[in-house]
């Protein structure tokens, strides 16, 4: 018999798989791809248990997803053993009501269930296994209970066997079941529903009329039909969770005398910014400054040691130059901020596990929802300053779907640590005496546009609301071993960014920086490639510039490969490489961005802040909103808002200068 384990991130799945199998493991890789795969044989039987990677959902638009989806299709197991963390048992479900639409049976091994009576939670496991129609055992994989009695019902094979509850609406469930009787083979209802959510993966057999019926369904939701998918199983899931699960009120404890000063009325707000602006006056100002000047001699020093050294050996000019000029000042301008992010991470990992970031969430959950978001959208807006990808990805924690989706599209907003270098450079340069000033400001300016644009974004968005947060983790000593590896996993993550995504682009700018069309190596760089892209949409940026100018052009686009490179790249055509903190080489009268005065480089700054993000941002809102479509109305939208802001920016500047 082959059993699959699947189940969330953190529900204690690779815990569980450790105590069923005991030493009989096997750790290889999944074919195809580089995550890891755990078989083993469960103790005591012949069973095999094969170890699923953690996911939410089975719409295989992560690598996880994908392969876990392969794996239950074509590997046809004959059982799942569905773990769900029982404390966080509405996010958990989510994935069992998609595992129940498979051909296969299900066991729920409900775990975690030591701590929950200190969370306040009281479980009905009869009448929840009653409600979901599939056998629950309620264990703890840490404390070692209700294990036994798992592999007991396992071997007996007396579990229930999935009969299919319909748990969606009537048109839905309608509509489900003209698409089956046109379906071969197993999973009719899992493969029915991916396609009325024009699940790309799956080919659609000839179905009459299938178009009518889904634009028929959208109609009548006010939504594509994913959304409207995920929002009856989470009603579905609602509607279960208000029948078997009992939330009790867990006193007073040493944790609400600590809300009497962090979450008073008066004090919360003025306490959280002083909190945030000391995290990032550590990380940006202080300590930030003198390691990022550390780190910037570091390669000066490598810079000027490889010139000489390959020049020695009789390298070619253009080799050194593209080692030099290329690739080291490219990655260096980015490699730079490292030590900076590692500090702001390390101080936000800290807020997030003592559980201040989500007391303050909730106080802030009721203004929030009257934008049309949640207070644990601040999670996002914050984990955001750090980088955007784990910020759209930290949305996940919020429950209303509504919410969710607008906080995905808002976080890229937040000047993430690749946009700290845009404003430092042009904030320095032309306003030296207020630099500081000028940072600051954006920062506001941020928060302005994302409340608009929630404002805006509100009337767009339909789906549900989520409940205000009730939910509160209590204050604990923040965990460094959590601290440590987060941390380290953000840097490296950002280091790898830098060794693959910006190394490929510098060189890709160089290359187009070099050449000609003739491919003749060192023209005049008006005559080069990259010269004659930027002059083809240089029309653009006219109205906020002033000036059409390729390299400002080029450079900007190059942002949606990384913000970091809008930098790398004036800095790598103004032909000079090293230190472009202080902005003089760049804008040297003689050189390409002669034309930048304080208004146009203001202008220049607010639509680099704001217009759509990286492109590993996009893949993120992608993957997040699970649409397509929204992906790119949030793109739109985002490019449109910032070069309306930016050309306003730019006249607003000009008619002060005429003023003043
Ligand atoms: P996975 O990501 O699903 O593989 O989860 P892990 O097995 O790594 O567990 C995540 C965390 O939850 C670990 O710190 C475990 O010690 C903890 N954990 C797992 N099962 C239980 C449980 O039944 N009770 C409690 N209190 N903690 C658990
Ligand atoms: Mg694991």
């Amino acid at each position: 018999m082959k059993i699959a384990l699947a189940g969330n991130q953190n529900s204690g799945k690779t815990t569980l798989f450790n105590l069923l199998t005991g030493s009989n493991q096997k750790i290889g890789n999944w074919p195809g791809v580089t995550l890891e795969q755990k078989r083993g044989i469960i103790i005591g039987t012949d069973y095999e248990l094969i170890d699923l990677p953690g996911i939410y959902s089975l719409s295989p638009y992560t690598a996880e997803e994908e392969v876990s989806r392969r794996f239950l299709l074509e590997e046809k197991p004959d059982l799942i053993i569905n773990i769900v963390d029982s404390t966080s048992i509405e996010r958990s479900l989510y994935l069992t009501t998609q595992l129940l639409e498979l051909d296969i049976d299900v066991i729920i091994a409900l775990n975690m269930t030591d701590i929950l009576k200190k969370k306040g939670l009281v479980i009905d496991v009869e009448r929840l296994e009653k409600e979901l129609s599939t056998s629950i055992v309620a264990i703890s994989a840490l404390k070692k209970t209700g294990i036994k009695e798992l592999i007991a019902l396992i071997k007996s094979k007396e579990y229930r066997k999935n009969y299919h509850q319909l748990i969606f609406g009537p048109n839905l469930e309608k509509a489900i079941a003209r698409v089956s009787p046109y379906l071969k083979g197993n999973h009719k209802r899992f493969i029915a529903v991916k396609l009325l959510e024009r699940d790309p993966l799956f080919e659609s057999p000839q179905i009459p009329s299938f178009e009518v019926l889904i634009s028929e369904l959208e109609k009548e939701f006010g939504t594509d039909i994913e959304e409207a998918v995920a929002n009856q199983r989470y009603e579905y899931i609602v509607g279960i969770i208000k029948k078997a699960v009992i939330v009790h009120d867990v006193g007073v404890n040493s944790s609400e005398k600590l809300d009497k000063v962090f979450l008073n009325k008066w004090l919360a707000l003025p306490i959280f910014v002083v909190i945030m602006f000391l995290v990032y006056y550590l990380a940006v100002g202080v300590i930030g400054s003198f390691t990022v000047d550390l780190v910037d001699g570091l390669f000066a020093a490598l810079s000027d040691w490889t010139r000489s050294s390959l020049a020695k050996f009789n390298t070619s000019e253009w080799l050194i130059s593209l080692i030099v000029d290329g690739i080291i000042a490219g990655v260096g301008a980015v490699l730079n901020f490292v030590p900076q992010l590692i500090i702001l991470f390390f101080l936000i990992a800290i807020l997030e596990t003592t559980g201040y970031m989500s007391r303050i969430a909730f106080f802030l959950d009721r203004v929030f929802k009257r934008l049309g978001l949640s207070g644990k959208s601040l999670i996002p807006f914050i984990v955001g300053s750090g980088c955007s990808v784990p910020g759209v990805m930290a949305t996940r924690t919020i429950e209303g779907d509504k919410e969710r989706r607008m906080s995905i599209i808002l976080t890229p907003f937040i000047p993430c640590s690749a946009k700290l270098p845009i404003m430092a450079l042009f904030a320095s340069y032309f306003f030296p005496n207020h630099s500081g000033l000028v940072s600051a400001f954006l920062y506001f300016l941020a928060i302005i546009v994302i409340l608009i644009s929630a404002l805006i974004m509100k009337f767009f968005f339909k789906g549900n609301s989520g409940a205000y947060i009730s939910e509160l983790p209590n204050y604990k000593l923040p965990n460094f071993g959590y601290v440590f590896r987060d941390v380290k996993d953000r840097a490296i993550s950002f280091i790898k960014r830098a060794g693959t995504i910006i190394l490929l682009s510098s060189v890709t700018i160089w290359f187009l920086l070099s050449f000609s069309w003739r491919f003749e190596y060192g023209v005049p760089v008006d005559d080069s490639i990259l010269a004659s892209i930027g002059n083809l949409f240089s029309w653009v940026f006219y109205p906020m510039l002033g000036e059409l100018s390729w390299g400002a052009t080029v450079s900007a686009i190059q942002g949606l490969v990384a913000k970091e490179q809008v930098v790398s790249s004036m800095a790598i055509i103004a032909g000079f490489a090293g230190d472009v903190s202080e902005g003089t080489m760049i804008f040297s009268p003689s050189g390409p961005f002669s034309f930048f005065t304080s208004s146009n480089a203001f202008a220049f700054v607010v639509f680099n802040l704001f217009s759509a993000p990286c492109i590993a941002t996009i893949g993120a809102m992608r993957q997040e909103l699970r649409s397509t479509k929204q992906m790119m109305f949030a793109i739109i939208f985002q490019t449109g808002f910032a070069w309306v802001l930016g050309v306003a920016v730019y006249w607003i500047g000009n008619l002060i200068g005429v003023l003043l």
